[in-house]
């Protein structure tokens, strides 16, 4: 991994705090992902921040699947988490699933019954919502509050034998109705749910709610640090709760940052999973999606998204980060790492009229003009080419230094040519235009002649590959956070989708181009960073997707 520095923020002041006063030994911190959807770019914030500072500290980072959800959660999402972990460029001390500690949870629960602190209420779910309270009434007792603790016990063990129908009972922390915190009235810790889950299978038929299960399982793993996003912070009381009343005897902390929320996209799974199975986008890898998967499609490389990641730092109070502030850094790691080349996105085919048919010279051209060690290769020239369909205009506005009728441009890399003449098609439009080139004006020879305005770039026509190219724009138009629980927010929500987030070039690249292979990257001059899409490249017609285009007004702040 490359080397940086770490960057300064609470929590890992908090840590060499804690280090400093004895307070823990070594650092353990986990990512816990619930599998139920594949992991974006804000689960890579998450990520970075937990595995470099327990690295930092020569600590260890579990990886914790969180599922206590059997409904939602698929071992296609194990799997697609893994990779991606993996890809991002960390390695877990320990993989561990919730559900391995089950049977652990329940003994648990079963103590806090003998201590009189959980209770089986028969309350539906609606009424227990109902009877909560709100932040300025206390919430109602259940009127099964008070049952003995046998009788508890029995009812317990009748759940879990499955003797009951999903709703008719939960467990609850016996706490306070009248807190201030409403995550504090007797929240509750277990419901029946009659559901396969992917690696209990028919074991169980109650689960834990993730109150109680996210404590329990950072205390048996021995997690000191237990970090996790603001909505959090209300929780912590119950948190701290769970682990002092189930008598754990590893005491984790839990502490709250930022969620990461970027520009034109969305960062939650839930609606990422709404524009997958409403077919806005081809799949959760599709090349527009934030997850990273579809970043790693598009062509963001780890070390890009590692770099973001660091940079936008860890704070306390949630903010939107521009995303062209992620583009600046692909940009960066791509800028010395790979070839600039010519493709002709939208081609116009341009003839030398006075260049010898039949003749191909081949020019020697350095791979990055920025970075020597890169080589070089061999292009074709010829008496046709292509060009960009935009840079030619027939009646051209003032200041387009490209080429028109009369007027010199140089082809990058190679000759002056000038505009004599252009053939149209009976609907008018130019298809072909012609030229003549001046030999004297070769690049490299010292031509110091005359001077021309303008440079374009071209790929020879006769040993051109074809290719396609996407070009994306942002999946989402202004998009605001609805409120979660508001009406029809699913279709306001689908309303802000960009129609033409995907568009669809039919071109032509140099021939050593050919070679490309499923998941190189490229830039193509002018047009930006490519990345040969993997799933779309099939034998020699490769299909790139850009990655990120030249240009950016974006600075990122630099610290003194
Ligand atoms: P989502 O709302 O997208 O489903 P989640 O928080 O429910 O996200 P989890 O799988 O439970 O997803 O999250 C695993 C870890 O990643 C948690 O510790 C969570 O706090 C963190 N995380 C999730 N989204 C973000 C984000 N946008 N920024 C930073 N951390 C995040
Ligand atoms: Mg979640």
């Amino acid at each position: 991994m490359e080397n940086h520095e770490a960057p300064s923020h609470f929590i890992r002041n908090i840590v060499m705090e804690d280090l400093r006063e004895g307070r823990v030994k070594e650092v353990v911190t986990r990512f816990p992902p619930e599998p139920n959807g594949y992991l974006h770019i804000g689960h890579a914030k998450s990520i970075v921040l937990n595995f470099e500072l327990a690295d930092e500290f020569k600590g260890r980072t579990n990886l914790r699947f969180d599922d206590t959800n059997p409904h939602k959660e698929d071992v296609e999402y194990v799997e697609s988490i893994k990779e991606d972990v993996r890809w991002l460029g960390y390695e877990w001390d320990g993989l561990f699933f919730a559900s391995d500690y089950f049977e652990e949870m329940y003994r648990r629960a079963v103590l806090l019954i003998k201590k009189g602190l959980a209770y089986v209420d028969d309350q539906s779910a609606e009424e227990i919502r109902k009877t909560r309270g709100t932040l300025t009434e206390p919430g109602k007792e259940s009127p099964y509050r008070n049952r003995s603790v046998a009788e508890n016990l029995d009812l317990f063990e009748r759940m879990r034998k499955g003797e009951f129908k999903d709703g008719e009972k939960v467990l609850r922390a016996k706490i306070d109705m009248a807190s201030p915190n409403l995550n504090m009235r007797d929240p509750v810790l277990y419901r029946i749910l009659h559901a396969t889950h992917h690696r209990t299978g028919d074991r169980w038929c109650i689960y834990p709610m993730y109150d109680f299960a996210h404590p329990l399982g950072d205390a048996i793993e021995g997690v000191t640090h237990s970090l996790c996003t603001l909505e959090f912070e209300d929780h912590r009381p119950l948190y701290d709760w769970v682990i002092r009343e189930c008598e754990m005897e590893n005491v984790p902390r839990q502490y709250e940052f930022a969620r990461l929320n970027l520009t034109d996209t969305v960062m939650s799974k839930r609606k990422l999973k709404l524009l997958v199975d409403h077919g806005f986008v081809e799949g959760w890898d599709d090349p527009r999606m934030p997850t990273l998967s579809g970043l790693r499609r598009r062509g963001y490389t780890p070390e890009a998204i590692r770099a973001f990641a660091r940079e936008i730092g860890v704070a306390k109070s949630n903010s939107v980060v521009d995303v062209r502030m992620l583009e600046h850094f692909v940009r960066e790691d791509l800028k010395l790492k790979v070839p600039r080349m010519m493709a002709v996105l939208r081609p116009l085919k341009l003839v030398i009229t006075n260049y010898p048919e039949g003749q191909v010279e081949w020019l020697d051209i350095e791979n990055n003009a920025e970075n020597p060690e890169m080589g070089e290769r061999k292009i074709p020239f010829s008496r046709e080419l292509y060009i960009e369909e935009e840079d030619f205009m027939e009646n051209p506005p003032a200041k387009y230094h490209r080429l028109y009728p009369g007027n010199e441009v140089r082809l990058k890399n190679a000759y002056f040519v000038k505009c004599d003449d252009l053939v149209k098609d009976e609907t008018g439009r130019v298809v072909e235009i012609h030229c003549t080139y001046d030999p004297e004006t070769k690049s490299g020879s010292g031509f110091t002649g005359r001077k021309v305005k303008g440079t374009i770039h071209w790929v020879e026509a006769t040993h051109a590959v074809p290719a396609e190219f996407r070009l994306y724009e942002p999946l989402l138009l202004n998009e605001k956070e609805t409120d979660e629980e508001e009406e029809g927010k699913e279709r306001s929500f689908l309303e802000q989708v960009n129609p033409n987030s995907l568009e669809i070039l039919r071109g032509f690249v140099e021939p050593s181009l050919k070679e490309a292979k499923p998941g190189d990257s490229f830039q193509f001059l002018r047009h930006g960073y490519f990345h040969v899409d993997p799933k779309l490249t099939i034998g020699e017609k490769p299909v790139f997707n850009r990655i990120v285009s030249l240009k950016s007004s974006f600075e990122v702040k630099k610290e003194s």
